[in-house]
């Protein structure tokens, strides 16, 4: 029996509460019928945090995040917090989760359901059989790099700095991350920059090809600027296996990434530690999507990247790779027999409420098995 792993549940804000409660629904299903025990806690993070105890992260729930086998991270955010100070904002909850516990390789998968391929606003030719996994450097780059500030200058105009910064070890972990995995997959990873324009960049190529040439020489590398590479996501996104990039320019590809596959409400990631031989690698696994609040509440939201999170966090935190399958195999048969949450119905489908659809993924689990 598969047991003793430790699960901290951070539900969050808006619709974070109503898609972990349906991811949670599978993972019983799981407890119950595959023998699989997980015991599971739960702690605020975000707004709701802030509500009970005036910051999103307490030093506590950080401690049992550190003492966790994994997390299962819903949303945060929403109108309600919009005037609360910056330090105090609900995001900076989910934030300080990656910085403290180093998650530094987001691992963010781009696969279309066949039967939902109408939604793309791609032509089906080009995204069906889509399968691109973008690994994007999470906890270093120009979102943290200092100095960062806008100063007032001697003739009152003003100047924002943002500083890019990237050590070769950063590069260099998170490089190992792609290559390791795309070993699973296709062995073709795509490393992005701006080498043209950017020393960060010539440096990001440097590491990467030098790792590649000493440890992966099975793997098929190539490099392309970031630019390009938006480009050719639209163009022709089934030349990529794996995309390897930096924060940057991972945040905007993986966001495009995203839109070939149709809905927001679809998409799972995982954000990874380092691989510690004798301890724990800190992970959490969270959807794509924020908190909706515009829908929070009304029993609509699509649970399913959700739930992908959770089969994300079966594969890769506790090598349960057939139970991820089934979970797969599951959500896409459902998808087929027609039943669709509001952001994805389609015309001759039935529209199902957020549990509506997980009960009939949970049947279709009860039929694989
Ligand atoms: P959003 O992702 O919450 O919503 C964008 C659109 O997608 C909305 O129309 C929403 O209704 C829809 N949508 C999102 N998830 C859905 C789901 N599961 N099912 C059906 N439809 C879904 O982005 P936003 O509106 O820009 O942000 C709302 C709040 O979420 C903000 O406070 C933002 O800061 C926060 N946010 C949090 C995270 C996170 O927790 N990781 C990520 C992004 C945004």
């Amino acid at each position: 029996m598969f047991s003793n792993k430790k699960i901290l549940v951070l539900p969050g804000d808006g619709v974070g509460p109503e898609c972990v409660a349906e991811a949670i629904k599978v993972l019983e299903w799981l407890n119950s019928k595959l023998n699989i025990k997980f015991t599971l806690m739960e702690g605020l993070v975000g707004g709701s945090s802030y509500d009970a105890h005036g910051i999103p992260l307490t030093d506590k729930t950080l401690e049992v995040a550190r003492q966790s086998d994994a997390i299962l991270f819903g949303s945060v955010g929403g109108p309600k917090w919009d005037n609360v100070e910056r330090v105090n904002r609900p995001e900076n909850g989910l934030l300080k989760l990656r910085k403290e516990l180093d998650l530094f390789a987001n691992l963010r998968p781009a696969n279309i359901f066949t039967a939902l391929i109408d939604s793309s606003p791609i032509k089906k030719e080009i995204v069906e059989g889509l399968d691109i996994l973008i690994i994007r450097e999470l906890t270093s780059g120009v979102y943290f790099g200092e100095p960062k500030k806008i100063e007032t200058l001697d003739d009152g105009s003003k100047v924002a700095i943002d500083t890019q910064r990237y050590t070769s070890m950063e590069i260099e972990r998170v490089a190992k991350v792609a290559f390791d995995l795309s070993l699973k997959r296709n062995k073709r990873v795509c490393s992005t920059e701006k080498a043209n324009v950017m020393e960060s960049g010539v440096l990001w190529r440097e590491v990467v090809s030098k790792l590649h040439n000493e440890k992966y020489k099975e793997i098929e590398l190539n490099h392309m600027y970031a630019d390009a590479c938006s480009m050719e996501l639209v163009r022709n996104p089934k030349q990529f296996d794996v995309i390897l990039t930096d924060n940057l320019f991972g945040d905007m590809l993986s966001d495009q990434a995203s839109m070939l596959t149709g809905s927001i409400g679809m998409l799972p990631s995982a954000s990874l530690g380092e691989k510690k031989i004798s301890d724990r690698q800190h992970a959490l696994y969270e959807p794509i999507h924020g908190s909706a609040p515009d829908i929070a509440g009304k029993g609509i939201a699509n649970p399913i990247a959700q739930i992908l999170s959770l089969s994300m966090m079966l594969k890769y935190s506790f090598d349960l790779n057939k139970e991820q399958i089934l979970i797969s195999k599951a959500i896409s048969n459902c998808l087929y027999k027609g039943y669709r949450t509001k952001d994805i119905m389609q015309e001759n489908c039935t529209e199902v409420s957020t549990s509506g659809i997980t009960n009939h993924i949970i049947d279709e689990l009860n039929n694989l098995i």
